[in-house]
Parts: structure tokens; C-alpha cells; sequence
């Protein structure tokens, strides 16, 4: 899966929201077009891998929405700027990602 590249930058946080939106949807569009039942482990890993990428994506918009952007949802300190850079839909720091998942 390819998924568009996102470059955040906290001063133009609409710019930032925009990207998440459209990435939403590009996500969305490839959840429609994959098979929901299939016999096939790597498709339904990889519908899995597409839908949970989706619920990461809307949930940083939310966030962002909420003026929560960038705090981890678990433990509250700020995700770290280089992980938002790579993943821009990181809700949780890196020692809560490795600590719980995501
Ligand atoms: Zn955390």
C-alpha cells in the first residue's frame, strides 16, 4: 500500500488537517475497492492494515479538531516532532507505541 506523503509542520496546522482529510479519503477509497471477505491471508491482512490505518487517521483529525494534536493519547506528554514527520497520524509517543501498540 502506498499511502501519500503527509508533511506536518505545526505553523500551518489547516495545511496539516487538510492532508489528514485527504489522506482519509484516499484510505476510504481503498477500503471500498478491497474485497471484505477472501480467502486470501495477505488480502484480508492487508484490508486489516488499511482499516486500521483509516480508524489511526481519523483519530488524529479528531484530535486536531480538539486542538489535542501531537499530545500522546495515553500518557498526555508531546509526541515527538520527528515521529509526527514520519507519521503524522501518531496519537501515542513512541514509548507508549512500543509500551501498547500502534
Ligand atoms: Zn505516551
Amino acid at each position: 500500500m502506498t499511502l501519500p506523503v503527509v508533511s506536518p509542520r505545526r505553523e500551518t496546522t489547516t495545511a496539516l488537517a487538510d492532508q489528514l482529510s485527504a489522506l482519509e479519503n484516499t484510505l476510504q477509497v481503498q477500503l471500498d475497492t478491497l474485497p471484505f471477505a477472501s480467502e486470501d491471508g495477505v488480502a484480508v491482512a492487508h484490508r486489516a492494515n488499511v482499516e486500521n490505518n483509516l480508524q489511526e487517521v481519523r483519530l488524529a483529525l479528531r484530535l486536531h479538531a480538539e486542538g489535542r494534536y501531537g499530545t500522546c493519547i495515553r500518557c498526555a506528554d508531546p509526541i515527538a516532532g520527528v515521529r509526527l514527520e514520519v507519521r503524522p497520524w501518531a496519537t501515542r509517543c513512541v514509548r507508549c507505541a512500543d509500551r501498547f501498540g500502534w
